[in-house]
């Protein structure tokens, strides 16, 4: 374990911020992570735990020490007829964690392919996409406490899973360090097809009894043909949530706007597309120097080079008033601001 000092997170986070952080060290193991945490010179300053850096914008240079999550791993060791108990290293990337299920015919994640990052951030926002987020195969997580260097386990119940929130969002921000996180998969696939164009894409590529290969590789079709590639365009996927209104207030809103979009949630609530209002208060393709509002998916702000954080952030602060003044709907962040 290095600790490198004055590091440049550039290669570290899919927005391309040029920032640097004092400190920065990677671990490989818990025992690593809690040999690190017992150091005083890491722990007197803040800490940032860094997965695959795709879901966070820095605005400044980090002033303390990075931890880049590495560990590895993927065993599965409980299987019965109908499931498979797999733990995975937090190091591990999402997406190679959804092949290995595919290559061993375990469902579950198909319609998590290609999301960007790491398996230990995947809890911190439950990940969603194509109706399925991961609280559905969700066993249970271990995580590291940077108070005491303690191993915990936590339930689903625990980790007070909801729309892209956990309590590791909230209560135990910068708190926990998820180590390894245990997924129940089944291996007799229970597909989900209805949500966004899975089905149209199985459609037209004339798959008619498709298989979780056949999904999950739908999915990759529309998600590159919708979706900036970070490699190419800076970017940490939706920059704002979905908001949830008031059924009532949504149907004041859909006498002033017919075609807005929205989808019923249970409790007389619904869930308004946040993208649909970015675009129609005109931020689409919008770009300030380097920041902008990307030309396909208003929902997704993007680096064009050499944008800084703030710059990104400004953009967004004013996305969100202006998406007030027009809709009265508050947005907010999706992304992690440090
Ligand atoms: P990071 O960006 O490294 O970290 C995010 C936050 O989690 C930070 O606060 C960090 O401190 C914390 N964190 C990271 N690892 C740990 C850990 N081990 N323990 C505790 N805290 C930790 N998200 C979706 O939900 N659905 C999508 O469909 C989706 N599509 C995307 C598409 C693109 C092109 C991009 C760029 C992003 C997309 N995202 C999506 C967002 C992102 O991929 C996910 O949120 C992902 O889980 C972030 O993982 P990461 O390892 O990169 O996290
Ligand atoms: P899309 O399919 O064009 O749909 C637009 C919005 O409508 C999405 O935000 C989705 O909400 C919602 N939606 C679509 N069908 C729905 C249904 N049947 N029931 C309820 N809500 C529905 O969206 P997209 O931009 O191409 O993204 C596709 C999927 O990938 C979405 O699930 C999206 O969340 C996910 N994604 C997430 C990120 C991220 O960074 N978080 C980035 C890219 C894509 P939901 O977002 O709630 O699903």
């Amino acid at each position: 374990m290095n600790l490198e000092h004055n590091v440049s997170l550039l290669p570290f986070n899919t927005f391309g911020i040029d920032v640097n952080a004092d400190q920065f060290v990677r671990f490989e193991s818990v025992s690593e992570l809690q040999m690190l945490i017992a150091r005083e010179e890491i722990m007197q300053n803040p800490i940032l735990v860094l997965g695959g850096g795709s879901n966070i914008l820095l605005t400044a240079d980090f002033k303390g020490t990075v931890l880049k999550n590495e560990i590895k791993g993927i065993e599965s060791f409980f299987e019965d007829e109908e499931h498979v108990l797999v733990k995975v290293g937090a190091g591990e990337v999402w997406h190679e964690f959804v092949l290995h299920c595919l290559d061993h015919g375990w469902s579950g994640v198909e319609n998590l392919a290609l999301i960007p990052g790491s398996v230990g951030a995947s809890p911190m926002q439950n990940i969603g996409a194509y109706g399925v987020e991961i609280q559905q195969v969700f066993h249970e997580a271990n995580a590291v406490s940077l108070e005491d260097g303690k191993v915990h386990t936590f339930s689903r119940e625990d980790c007070q899973f909801g729309y892209r929130e956990s309590i590791f969002k909230h209560e135990l921000k910068g708190k926990m360090i998820i180590t390894h996180v245990v997924f129940l998969l089944r291996k007799k696939p229970e597909l989900k097809t209805t949500y966004g164009a899975i089905q149209e894409e199985l459609n037209r590529s004339g798959i008619t009894n498709p298989g979780i290969r056949d999904v999950a590789e739908a999915v990759m079709r529309i998600r590159k043909s919708k979706l900036p590639d970070p490699a190419m365009l800076g970017n940490a996927g939706s920059f704002f949530k979905n908001p949830e209104i008031d059924l009532k207030d949504f149907e004041v809103l859909k006498k002033a706007y017919p075609d807005m979009v929205g989808y019923e949630l249970p409790g007389f609530k619904v869930k308004l597309a946040a993208g649909w209002m970015i675009e129609k208060a005109g931020w689409k393709g919008v770009r300030y120097g380097d920041a902008g509002c990307h030309e396909k998916q208003a929902l997704v702000l993007v680096n064009h080079g050499k944008a800084t954080g703030s710059e990104i952030y400004q953009l967004s602060e004013e996305i969100i008033s202006s998406v007030h003044k027009k809709f009265g709907v508050l947005l907010h962040r999706e992304v992690n601001i440090y």
